[in-house]
């Protein structure tokens, strides 16, 4: 097999980490063909040195000359800005593109590969609770192959029937009952409402089972994370919210099952450790080594499963709200919760106002129409934005 060029967008995160990890295990499959990064310029330097793609990308024009400066002799061309970043994820020398950005800002470069039809190996969720219809039109269209790389989403991939794996039936046709998305409940699980008014960012971010970037670690936390991912979930599988459900499991042992009409529950199991779908879905539909220890289960003993609270995790409730009222709504949710995300990381104001943040903003703009185009989507996004900021300054601490 010839060996497949792989661009990895948001290479210096947690998820680019763990990519290029598996990455550097099989230099006979995979070689890096660009590396992108946002402000992590000596980080990515340094990744460049390790790795040697043929590509750098950074955010702006002097961090690009930094990155330059350091990297002087190396043979490595240099970019920047989201034009670079469509660049590199369309390039016709590329096979696979790992999206790996956080946050809206993964949607632009997402769709450059989507439109390209390059394999997609899908870590922003953003990119589908933004603009899920549009994205997954754009690659029937392209021939663009997804895969999902959130563990849930390839655990449930993993456990789908070979036809809805290949992409030539769907699963409402193929004896899928319903999808359980399985979530470890985050660090504040067993809190009280009034003691999670209390708990700092550093609190948030100590995730008990997965180590990951700080934006979806505190989604962890008040479960809009699982919220997104239900919206994910629809948009990958086309099964409505109904058909669409979750469950606390604290162990992170089984990442989601798919129940069939006969009654089958199918689960995928592993240690918590993104490796394994980075490894699943960049050899899909072979095997490789992920660097994955095997899982112990005598060690392990027991599996725990409690129903989700929507009364403390309210956002779990508002993400299946935007869910049913469209992708408009979607979107306007991510944005008002990337607002409100980032404004609990920089202190100003509290845990639970997070939710109480994309409620207001959901309110004002939840009725927004789905988003036909990347304009459109990048409209709502910046006017739910706005609307979030405003709502953050009402409730600053
Ligand atoms: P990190 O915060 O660790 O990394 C984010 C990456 O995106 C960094 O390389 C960062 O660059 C880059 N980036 C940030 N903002 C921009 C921007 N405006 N333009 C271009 N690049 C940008 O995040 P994670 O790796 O944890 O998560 C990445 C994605 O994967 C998210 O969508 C998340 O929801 C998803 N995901 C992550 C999981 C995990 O275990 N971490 C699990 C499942 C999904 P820099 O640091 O240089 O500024
Ligand atoms: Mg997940």
């Amino acid at each position: 097999m010839p060996v497949q060029a792989i661009t990895i967008l948001g290479a210096t995160g947690s998820i680019g980490a763990s990519t290029l990890d598996v990455i550097a295990r099989h230099p006979d499959r995979y070689r890096v063909h660009a590396l992108t990064a946002h402000t992590r310029v000596d980080e990515l330097a340094a990744l460049c040195r390790q790795h040697r793609p043929a590509w750098a990308v950074v955010g702006t024009a002097a961090d690009a000359r930094r990155l330059g400066a350091l990297l002087a002799g190396e043979g490595i061309e240099i970019g920047h800005g989201p034009q670079a970043l469509a660049a590199v994820a369309s390039a016709s020398a590329v096979d696979a593109v790992m999206a790996a950005i956080v946050g809206a800002a993964g949607l632009a470069p997402t769709l450059a590969a989507a439109r390209a039809g390059k394999r997609i190996l899908l870590a922003n969720k953003e990119s589908l609770v933004m603009a899920g219809e549009l994205f997954m039109s754009v690659c029937r269209a392209s021939g663009a192959r997804v895969l999902p790389i959130d563990s849930e989403h390839n655990a449930v991939f993993q456990c789908m029937p070979a036809g809805v794996q290949a992409g030539q039936a769907a699963p409402a046709g193929s004896g899928v009952r319903r999808i359980l998305l399985t979530a470890s409940g985050g660090p504040f699980r067993r809190r009280s409402l009034a003691e999670m008014h209390a708990v700092t960012p550093e609190d948030a971010v100590a995730h008990p089972n997965w180590s990951m970037g700080r934006k979806i670690s505190v989604d962890s936390a008040t479960m809009m994370n699982k919220g997104l991912e239900v919206i994910e979930a629809h948009c990958l599988f086309g099964l409505p919210s109904s058909r669409l459900d979750v469950v606390v499991h604290p162990q992170s042992v089984i990442h989601s099952l798919v129940e069939y009409h006969d009654g089958s529950m199918l689960a995928q199991l592993g240690n918590p450790d993104m490796r394994t779908p980075i490894a699943h879905a960049l050899a899909y539909p072979e095997r490789v080594d992920s660097g994955v220890a095997s899982l112990d289960l005598a060690q392990l003993a027991r599996l725990d499963f409690e129903a989700p609270d929507t009364q403390r995790f309210p956002c779990l409730r508002l993400a299946r709200e935007a869910l049913e009222a469209g992708t408009g709504a979607s979107c306007v949710l991510n944005a008002a919760n990337e607002i409100a995300v980032a404004a609990f990381l920089e202190r100003r104001i509290g845990f639970t106002r997070i939710a109480d943040v994309v409620e207001s903003t959901l309110q004002s703009l939840g009725g927004a129409a789905s988003p036909a185009s990347i304009e459109a989507a990048v409209e709502i996004d910046a006017q739910a934005r706005r609307r979030a900021a405003a709502e953050v300054l009402a409730r600053a601490a």
